[in-house]
């Protein structure tokens, strides 16, 4: 069963107001999915774009990075625009979800991944349930 996991969410594009699904990625397993390694040196693996006005917007989202081969194993970015706490509720989360490797604690930032978050609008609010 792969690790590496993409939840579809419902975004409102800020550019012109149309909803649509994007899957985001949650958790990536480097081993299974170089490509989006990639993306995420990229800081393009949250982002999306827009199908009704291809604008493409960057989604404030945490991401996981599990790499059970190496210490430590999980890598855990959290969202920009949150607080110690609910970046905290996001990783136990992500950690639960398919949960490899519980346990080990999470070292928060120290993926620097890159997600882009740095221009995310809030259109990822509500993002996270
Ligand atoms: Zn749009």
């Amino acid at each position: 069963m792969p690790i590496s996991h993409a939840e579809p969410i419902t975004l409102t594009c800020p550019a012109c107001g149309a909803s649509h699904t994007a899957e985001i990625w949650q958790i990536v397993a480097p081993d299974e999915r170089p490509d989006l390694v990639e993306q995420i040196r990229n800081g393009a693996l949250h982002t999306v774009t827009c199908p009704q006005c291809d604008q493409t917007h960057t989604l404030d989202a945490p991401l996981l990075i599990f790499r059970p081969t190496a210490a430590p194993p999980i890598l855990f970015s959290p969202a920009q625009q949150t607080t110690s706490e609910q970046d905290q509720q996001h990783a136990a989360a992500l950690i639960r979800h398919p949960a490899p490797a519980p346990g080990r604690g999470v070292e928060r930032r120290l993926a620097r991944a890159g997600t882009g978050n740095r221009a995310a609008p809030d259109v990822a609010s509500g993002f996270g349930r």
